[in-house]
């Protein structure tokens, strides 16, 4: 097989090992001659998966007492409506910073409930930069940010210092880097950006929190249910749980949230000094912005196009084609994308740059 640099903004690309053991557990898991996707959520072996799923993060984050640990269905898109049945209370109003289409539609789900404040956005300028200095009002019932837009390469590098309850989409930048988890009252993530398949979203949950709304909840969106249940209310996601499981034990054998934290900023500063100092290319996001997991940029003379994505393409790179709302390119650098693959991308721009510029 010859090597795929996988740039995909998600589902992305997983360790090599991961999907190797994953096949491996979907044909005979623990050597119980069944496969992983054919026996008991309720069985001792799939309860050590949850259980060993649920640590990791714990450990992976340092995540403080007090807070549960849930992996959900319904993608990080019904989050967008959990995080206002969960915490918007009947009478109360929520803060929204937009900052791209993900905060958007976080947004438009809680207007469905009540009042929503936009207490900042980027959409003045397609969502190309975070908005500062922005006034966080004291009597809403929480913030809600999403700390990396992944269509438009753009990421929180200062988390907002919030008095009221911080919630986040942290989708596309969750186990990148070290977080401080008590600054959070809950954060929420679809795996199929940095974790695993598409399936499961993460939930980190500050038990405290919950039941203050006076609203009435479906049980199925009820964060509490789920904490009640240890996140096996109903049927987990058993396949999606066990690779997001397994991809955590990597990152974990690996040296954890620090050593991909340096990996990752290896990565990002590499492919962003190409596309600072290469002439035929310019960045979309502001620079002080820039997200490390997804790098925007354009060709500064779009009648290249075609002689650059026949160089990429023949170089085995793959989904480095942008967003329908942003254009050019996008390079999606999670986790398991390794440095060698950021530098494949940048040989092809500089060898692109000596024909062409
Ligand atoms: C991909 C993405 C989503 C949507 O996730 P689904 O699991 O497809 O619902 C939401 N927020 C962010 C930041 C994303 O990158």
């Amino acid at each position: 097989m010859s090597k795929v640099h996988n740039f995909s903004a998600g589902p992305c690309i997983l360790p090599q090992e991961v999907l190797q053991k994953a096949s491996e557990a979907v044909i005979n898991f623990n050597n119980l001659n069944l496969s992983l996707i054919e026996i008991s959520h309720r069985s001792k072996d799939f309860i050590a998966v949850m259980e060993k799923a649920q640590s990791l993060v714990k450990e992976l984050l340092n995540v403080p007492d007090g807070y549960s640990i849930l992996f959900l269905q319904g993608g990080a898109s019904l989050g967008f409506l959990k995080v206002p049945l969960n915490y918007l209370k009947v009478d109360g109003k929520a803060a929204y910073v937009n900052t791209g289409v993900w905060a958007s539609k976080a947004l438009k789900e809680a207007q469905q409930l009540g009042e929503v404040l936009e207490i900042a956005s980027s959409k003045d300028k397609n969502f190309n930069y975070i908005p500062k200095n922005y006034q966080i009002p004291g009597d809403a019932d929480y913030l809600h940010i999403t700390t990396n837009n992944t269509i438009f390469g753009t990421q929180f590098k200062n988390i907002p210092i919030s008095r009221i309850p911080l919630i986040a989409d942290m989708s596309s930048d969750i186990f990148s880097k070290k977080i401080d988890v008590s600054k959070f009252d809950m954060i929420y993530a679809g795996a199929q950006k940095n974790m695993g398949p598409a399936g499961t979203t993460l939930y980190i949950v500050k038990d405290s929190l919950l039941g203050k709304t006076g609203r009435k909840i479906p049980t199925m969106l009820d964060l509490a249910v789920h904490i009640k249940g240890e996140s096996m209310f109903n049927t987990p996601p058993v396949f999606p749980i066990y690779v997001s499981m397994l991809t955590l034990q990597w990152l974990k054998d690996n040296g954890g949230v620090e050593w991909i934290e340096g990996i990752n900023q290896q990565k990002a500063d590499l492919m962003y000094s190409e596309i600072d100092n290469n002439p035929l290319f310019e960045g979309t996001a502001n620079k002080a912005d820039r997200s490390n997991m997804n790098a925007t940029f354009v060709l500064k003379n779009e009648n290249l196009k075609d002689e650059f994505d026949k160089m990429w393409k023949a170089a085995g790179i793959s989904g480095i084609v942008g967003h329908r709302d942003v254009g050019g390119y996008r390079a999606s650098m999670y986790n398991a994308l390794p440095l060698e693959s950021v530098q494949a991308l940048v040989d092809v721009m500089k060898a692109f740059a000596v024909k062409f510029g």
